[in-house]
């Protein structure tokens, strides 16, 4: 690995903001009409989801929650509910607990610098420097997974993720325009997006490539560098298709705090190693098998096998009729429809 100064800056920036201006990709977030709220609301689904993914729930989020105060006051469920399908419920949680804390606390609106963005809730140091470059154009810099792969490459960093992390962001603030925050944060977000592809990055098309040290030594699907994966736990568990005569189904709700926080839930034996292990909630006495589903977590991998039953009677607060179902987390939701094909 060079020093950070093998590559000028300037001229760096001058190329790659060349390139942005002659084209990219529309997104609703990225057009001048977009506030705060817009762009916040797109960088908290995209930390786990594709764009092109995105797009409807943010539409459909958006047509619900038009403002933030729209979404500050709307109960938490509802929020959910318009979650639904993008899984990694946290962020819902924590998106509606900061909607709140920037009604209560800053009159409705978003402060403009990374460091005070840094103290919302849910904001880590990506999300700050996202909203504060392409929201407000303050200097801020702006690092996700793919700016980590570009700078990995430029600079050929041999230190493996997640360690090369604090060296990855002292090269990437080299690089960043002070004078254009906003198009530089877009512009290199575009390029490890569309360009400098995980694994087949378009070389002969890159902006950059005069700069860069994994292109002169041809091993540019090597970089960044990553520590050898663990593997990961694969546990098993039992859940329970309950339904009544009228095609009712039977839905716990989650606690409010931990793990699916609020959401609603076929009865099942539980899966963490710390759970304790469940029985079914009524008295079934025939069940039938109706399959199994396989969902990877981010730390573990879940097997969960399927029983049907019938019963007379389901308590009113956990009865629910299929096309009135309340927020389900993708598993469930999974479990569920392959359930309700077997029976
Ligand atoms: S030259 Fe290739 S590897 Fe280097 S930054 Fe450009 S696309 Fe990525």
């Amino acid at each position: 690995m060079n020093t950070p100064n093998h590559i000028p800056a300037e001229k760096f920036q001058t190329a790659l903001l060349g390139w942005y201006a002659r084209g990219h990709r529309a997104m609703p977030w990225r057009d001048e009409n977009a506030s705060p709220y817009h762009i916040w609301l797109a960088e908290v689904m995209l930390q786990q989801t594709t764009v092109t993914a995105v797009i409807p729930y943010y539409q459909r989020f958006l047509h619900r929650f038009p403002t933030l105060q729209s979404l500050a006051e709307a109960p938490i469920d509802d929020v959910l509910q318009h979650w639904q399908g993008l899984g990694y419920y946290r962020r819902a949680h924590m998106l509606h607990k900061c909607a709140q804390t920037l009604m209560r606390d800053h009159n409705g609106q978003f402060p403009v610098t990374e460091a005070e963005l840094l103290n919302l809730p849910g904001l880590g140091p990506y999300t700050a420097a996202v909203i504060a470059a392409t929201a407000f154009n303050t200097a801020a810099n702006v690092v996700d997974g793919n700016v980590e792969r570009v700078i990995s490459r430029l600079y050929r960093v041999q230190q493996e993720l997640p360690a090369a992390r604090t060296t990855l962001r002292n090269l990437a603030d080299h690089l960043a325009s002070p004078a254009e925050p906003r198009l530089y944060a877009n512009a290199i977000m575009e390029l490890g997006s569309q360009v400098c592809t995980p694994t087949t990055p378009q070389c002969l098309l890159c902006p950059v490539a005069q700069w860069c040290e994994a292109n002169q030594h041809g091993d540019q699907t090597t970089y960044p560098r990553k520590a050898p994966k663990k593997q990961t736990p694969h546990h098993t568990a039992t859940a329970w298709l309950i339904t009544d005569a009228s095609g009712h189904i039977y839905l716990q709700q989650r606690p409010a705090t931990g793990l699916l926080a609020s959401l609603y839930e076929l009865p099942h034996s539980g899966w963490e190693p710390k759970s304790t292990p469940q029985q079914a909630p009524l008295m079934l006495e025939t069940q039938t098998e109706c399959g199994s589903i396989t969902h990877v977590f981010s730390h573990f991998k879940l097997t969960l096998n399927l029983l049907h039953t019938e019963v007379t009677n389901i308590p009113a607060a956990n009865r629910f009729h299929p096309e009135a179902l309340p927020a389900l987390s993708t598993l469930m939701r999974k479990a569920l429809t392959h359930a309700l094909k077997q029976t």
